[in-house]
């Protein structure tokens, strides 16, 4: 039936669980990421190794996955370019309700959504995780998992002092770089107070 679905790495089955409240199962899965997870400016690439330590539980509405997303993000210090290497770890609890469950949710859910817009209902659904039969899909969570643990600029360390201004030097590298700048109205200033080398032929 989800056969296509059964060719994702992140999907697992979950039929010792099903229907049987009370039991459980510690799942341990790495998965090579099939694609980029993450923003323009960092992001755990392709083929990055992604480990999970869940442990899945039945419940009445459904089966619950609680553990950690551990895996490494790349991406460039906003600061000074450097390449960044960012390990996380992130901990995840989601419930994966029965599709009835869900179907039930959407129905109290529904009303609302056609007065107000709808756009919070949206969300609410985005964020619920529905069971394929006896398949549960982990890809959104560790996608959610991920985006919410990256920062926004990541920097190479905290106190990288990035780049000169003036000529794009990495401070790093040499602390005590400096110019001897001339503020370009001093400068100005300067020449009219030395007489140059034109000045003095007209003379
Ligand atoms: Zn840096
Ligand atoms: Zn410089």
């Amino acid at each position: 039936m989800a056969a296509h679905e059964q060719e994702s790495p992140w999907v697992v089955d979950t039929r010792e669980l099903v229907r049987r409240p009370g039991a459980m199962r510690e799942l341990s899965l790495s998965v090579t990421a099939p694609e980029r997870i993450g923003t323009d400016v960092v992001a755990v690439q392709a083929g990055q190794p992604v480990e999970l330590d869940l442990r899945l539980e039945s419940v009445v509405e459904g089966i619950l996955a609680t553990g950690t997303v551990t895996t490494t993000a790349s991406g460039v210090c906003v600061r000074c370019l450097d390449d960044v290497e960012l390990e996380l770890e992130v901990g995840v609890q989601e419930l994966f309700a029965y599709p009835e469950r869900a179907a039930h949710h959407h129905k109290v859910a529904s009303p609302a959504s056609r007065k107000g817009g709808g756009k919070d209902t949206e969300t609410d659904e985005d964020e619920q995780h529905v069971l394929d039969g006896d398949l549960m899909d982990l890809e959104e969570v560790v996608r959610d998992a991920v985006v919410t643990a990256l920062p926004f600029q990541p920097v190479c360390r905290d106190d990288c002092p990035g780049l000169c201004p003036e000529c794009g030097a990495r401070l790093a590298d040499d602390p005590d770089h400096h110019h001897d700048v001339i503020d370009p109205r001093w400068s100005a200033l300067a020449a009219m107070a030395t007489p140059t080398d034109d000045d003095e032929k007209r003379n």
